[in-house]
């Protein structure tokens, strides 16, 4: 069973995860973006980081819920509101369970991943995080590891998909043949989920 001590130390995870490949993400995003999204995503997690250790939570659901939370009001672009709203109905849908088993796990992100293509209006193949997302939450009812492969394998095969959605979207068929910044931040996250020792 997963306590709010694990999700803490995932969130913390995704946080140090974010810091490292920072440069990384905004180099995706130059080539298709407006090569902001490491940052975007390094200032949030920094927020989520900070707001977890000043008073932690004491259920999975709260410790999502407070990190949806900080990324919604410190990051200004697409990708803020989004990962908001995932961490937000996925820690939701946990409820105030003081600790939640993987299968549960799955399917509060499966209510999370739901929200974000609800918000976006994205669906798979569309080049997007969900690419990444949506595989990942389906295999998380499998194992952590599965989850992790599915995510990983979700954004590399964002590389030839035409985007259907954010700014990519505008530059048409030059979007294809680059890997699409918020698939593959999204496998970070999952990455870093998976190793979290329960
Ligand atoms: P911005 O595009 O506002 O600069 P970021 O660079 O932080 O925001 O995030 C870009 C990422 O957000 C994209 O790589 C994509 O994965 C994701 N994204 C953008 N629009 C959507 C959408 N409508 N639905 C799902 N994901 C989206
Ligand atoms: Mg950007
Ligand atoms: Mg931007």
């Amino acid at each position: 069973m997963l306590d709010a001590d694990f999700f803490h130390r995932w969130m913390t995870a995704a946080a140090d995860s974010v810091d490292r490949e920072a440069n990384h993400l905004t180099e995706l995003d130059s080539a298709i973006g407006d090569a902001d999204h490491g940052s975007n995503l390094h200032r949030g997690f920094a927020a989520v980081r900070a707001a977890l250790d000043k008073e932690p939570p004491q259920t999975p659901g709260a410790v999502l819920m407070l990190a949806g939370r900080q990324l919604i009001a410190t990051v200004g672009g697409a990708s803020g509101p989004l990962y908001g709203t995932l961490l937000r109905r996925t820690g939701k849908a946990l409820g105030d369970a003081p600790r939640v088993a993987r299968q549960q796990l799955a399917e509060a992100l499966g209510v999370g991943v739901a929200a974000v293509a609800q918000m976006g209006g994205a669906q798979a193949g569309d080049k997007t995080m969900l690419d990444a997302l949506l595989p990942a939450a389906e295999a998380l009812g499998t194992s952590f590891g599965a989850a992790r492969e599915a995510a990983d394998a979700g954004a590399l095969a964002t590389v030839p998909m035409l985007a259907r959605k954010g700014r990519a979207s505008y530059l048409g068929e030059r979007s294809i043949g680059h890997q699409d910044p918020g698939a593959t931040s999204s496998a970070l996250l999952i990455t870093a989920l998976a190793e979290t020792d329960g």
